[in-house]
């Protein structure tokens, strides 16, 4: 699969029961994206998408995947 956030090659590391996708970039990291959120996201630039795992991270506590969900976008 495609990095939501950067566009590079990264693993899909969705687990069965989840409502959105959990990828796992080498630019980017792991991170979470809500299914209710991932169309919208999509849909922003390059730049605005970084911004949105900018904020995920900062609303995650520590050791936690950071999520973009409602909260951010
Ligand atoms: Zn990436």
């Amino acid at each position: 699969m495609q990095c939501c956030i950067c566009g590079a090659a990264a693993e899909d590391q969705t687990p069965g029961d989840f409502d959105g996708i959990r990828v796992a970039c080498r630019h980017c990291g792991v991170y979470e994206v809500n299914g209710a959120v991932l169309d919208r996201l999509l849909r922003l630039s390059l730049p605005a998408r970084a911004e949105a795992l900018a904020k995920a991270r900062h609303f995650a506590s520590q050791g936690q995947t950071p999520q973009i969900d409602t909260r951010i976008l």
